[in-house]
């Protein structure tokens, strides 16, 4: 019996009707570089690592809606913080004072704890 292909065939990268070969997948070789470059880059980290980075990413956003451009530093209190989504589990470094106060960074911006649940919230000057 003879089989017959009724799917109607598309490339895996633009989704283009496909004509030729049954086991053709792509257009030509642009499309199937495109398609594998694509591949490569959503799958550079586990899933572990792209919700850390998203959690990094996600707070600097934070700081950086509280602290403007046009502000050398801002105040905020934890619940602020918080409601706005504010993980502070998650730092890309800490930054110790000579008088011992720890400024905790979430890539240019960080934050110092004051007294009563405030924060003090700075960027790293672009050098
Ligand atoms: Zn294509």
């Amino acid at each position: 019996m003879e089989s017959i292909q009724t799917e109607k065939r598309t490339c895996h990268s633009c989704g283009n009707p496909l004509r030729g070969r049954v086991d053709k997948k792509f257009c030509n070789d642009y499309c199937r570089n495109n398609y594998n470059n694509e591949q490569k880059s959503r799958n550079r980290y586990s899933p572990v690592i792209r919700n850390i980075n998203n959690a990094l990413l996600k707070n600097r956003r934070i700081l950086a809606t509280v602290l403007t451009d046009r502000m050398e530093t801002a105040r905020a209190n934890r619940d602020k913080l918080l409601r706005l989504g504010f993980h502070f589990g998650y730092q890309t470094h800490v930054y110790t004072t000579k008088t011992g106060r720890s400024y905790y960074y979430c890539y240019d911006y960080g934050y110092l704890a004051l007294e009563n649940d405030w924060y003090l919230i700075v960027k790293k000057k672009e050098e």
